[in-house]
């Protein structure tokens, strides 16, 4: 046996690693399990192109817990290490075996869907444990090797008479991290970070069912059988070709996603690019209820299918953040700032694709369907007029979907709508005056009113519609929006003159200084006589767009 130091000033970095490194120290397992994936996944490639000469089976990770030895194993069938390279890779902290692995193997090892590339992943172990025991056979016939370290500096290194290829990690649980060795918390945390890692993780047995024989009575039980209980889909959706899979598919893949989610997707959106950047996901959009802000299913960050993050803040655009589903890419950089994050080049690039994405994807359901696709609009139009607010490139491409519904439920699209009202509704500046609804019952008489000219009224009741509405009014030519309950009607033009109201002008002095008077002077509301002949109601009250519109601004909040 020898023992030695470990290299690289680690005394500095032990306790480094322990206090700050990762604040959550839950991560450990996802550490171990990922080390453990490459080691499976190194094999496998080097199998591939004959560089390693063995029966690679169906390699397994296996997580056990020895509650009265209080200790947590971790045991791969993988490529496994030799002494030499438990010292370079073990010994040498913040040395990235990983890396050097890519730099050997460059493109090929990139295909090979290598995880790891901290250099201190094997070390977060040390948050929960406080001696950690390496035991490891290489595949090639290098002898076995035992490790341990007890989180000082020292550790120890000696011949093990381990058979079997692959490596064992054997971690003392420390006393105040007990919690990780309850099969309910480490369930949990396979299931958050490891659901959808390439290799299965058995993790204890269950038992299974099987079908009665043939020749079973009624009253036989079911036979069963313990069978290992894999934790994970090694080959989740995201990870396959889109044209291998079905709307089916999709949609039980989201129900593996969210399981405590009974309604359906409404429909989804697969992600798959490797140039510039590295991505693939799959994007649903939800049938989203009122609770926005507590949503809890969200979008899902993953590299190489190892579970980071559900806070993808800064990398998908904020209006998409109202999606869920998963996007995996090794190009997003970790461990670093919101603000370093959206500064980031690659980061960048990955937003607009997304954001191109899913415009594309909205254009063609609108072109191939475009009953269903209205059918849909109610549940899908806060994401795309959020959208159509804060970004422009979507505001472009959304030009050609977004839909303005009217009081009877015709969908127009913008340039239809142009094209409907251009005759008739148009004010003295020859500008488009298009009129909405916010609510049909206590705006009833008024949006009668305006049918009766024959003016189309639009249902516009999203709570950011007033900043929507300013949005097209400054970027489409000569339009503006007007409320039916406001004082628009005189403003426009009437193709042809019609008399507009049976009383003489007198009386309509008369009647106007009474309902003002109730109103009150200081009032923004105006006593309108004009839309008599076509409304029961003998006058109107009405309010200054812009004055209305303004109120409702600071009610929701700045563009
Ligand atoms: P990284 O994974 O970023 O390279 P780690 O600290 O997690 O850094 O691991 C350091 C190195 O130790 C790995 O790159 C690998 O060479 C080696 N190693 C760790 N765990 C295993 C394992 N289960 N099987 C084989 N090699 C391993
Ligand atoms: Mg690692």
């Amino acid at each position: 046996m020898t023992t030695g130091k470990i290299n690289v000033s680690v005394e500095n970095i032990f306790p480094l690693i322990k206090k700050f490194l990762y604040s959550d120290h839950e991560i450990f397992l996802r550490e171990l399990i990922s080390n453990a994936t490459d080691a499976t996944l190194k094999l496998k490639h080097l199998v591939s192109i004959g560089e390693a000469n063995v029966e690679l089976g169906n390699p397994m990770i296996e997580i056990k817990i020895d509650k009265e030895g209080k200790k947590l194993h971790v045991i791969d069938q993988g490529i496994g290490m030799s002494e030499d390279e438990v010292k370079k890779y073990i010994n040498e902290v913040a040395f990235s075996g990983a890396e050097e692995f890519l730099d050997k193997y460059k493109d090929a090892g990139k295909d090979a869907g290598i995880i790891g590339h901290f250099g201190l992943g094997f070390y977060s172990s040390f948050m929960v444990a406080d001696r950690v025991d390496i035991f490891t056979k290489s595949h090639t016939d290098a002898d076995a090797v035992h490790w341990s370290c007890d989180g000082s500096p020292e550790f120890s290194i000696e011949k093990s008479d381990r058979t079997e290829r692959g490596t064992e990690i054997v971690l003392h649980i420390a006393e105040d991290s007990e919690e990780f060795l309850e099969e309910g918390r480490i369930r949990e945390l396979l299931q958050k970070y490891n659901k959808f890692m390439p290799v299965p993780i058995k993790f204890g047995t269950r038992t299974e069912t099987l079908p009665k024989p043939e020749d079973a009575k009624e009253e036989d039980p079911a036979p069963t059988q313990e069978v290992d209980d894999i934790i994970n889909n090694p080959t989740p959706a995201w990870t396959k070709k889109p044209s291998d899979l079905t709307d089916d598919d999709y949609k039980a893949f989201y129900r593996e996603l969210y399981p405590m989610q009974f309604e359906e997707p409404l429909f989804h959106i697969h992600l798959n690019v490797d140039y510039p950047f590295n991505l693939t996901g799959i994007l649903y959009f939800p049938k989203l209820n009122q609770d926005l802000a507590n949503q809890k299913d969200r979008i899902q960050l993953y590299q190489n299918q190892v579970f980071i993050t559900d806070n993808v803040e800064g990398i998908v655009p904020e209006f998409l953040t109202m999606l869920r589903g998963v996007i995996d890419s090794p190009d997003i950089p970790l461990n670093v700032s919101r603000s370093y994050l959206q500064a980031d080049g690659a980061v960048k690039k990955i937003s607009s694709y997304i954001t191109r994405k899913v415009g594309d994807k909205l254009n063609s359901l609108f072109k191939e369907d475009r009953e269903n696709f209205e059918k849909k609009w109610d549940d899908i139009k806060v994401v795309i007029e959020y959208g159509m607010l804060s970004e422009e490139k979507f505001f472009e491409k959304a030009d050609s979907f977004a839909l303005y519904p009217t009081v009877d439920g015709t969908y127009y699209t913008f340039s239809e709508l142009q094209e409907k009202v251009k005759d008739l509704q148009t004010d003295k500046d020859d500008k488009l005056v298009l009129l909405y609804a916010s609510d049909k019952e206590s705006q009833h008489s008024y949006i009668e009113a305006a049918k009766g000219r024959g003016y189309e009224v639009l249902m516009m009741d999203s709570p950011i519609v007033a900043h929507l509405m300013q949005k097209l009014e400054t970027s489409k030519e000569k339009i503006s929006f007007a409320r039916v309950d406001a004082d628009h009607l005189d403003k426009l033009i009437q193709k042809e003159e019609t008399q507009i109201s049976k009383l003489s002008e007198e009386e309509i002095e008369t009647l106007k200084g009474q309902v003002e008077g109730v109103l009150g002077e200081k009032s923004s509301y105006m006593v309108q006589m004009e839309a008599m002949e076509s409304s029961a109601s003998p006058f109107m009250i009405t309010e200054p767009e812009f004055m209305r519109r303004m109120k409702e601004m600071q009610q929701t909040g700045g563009g």
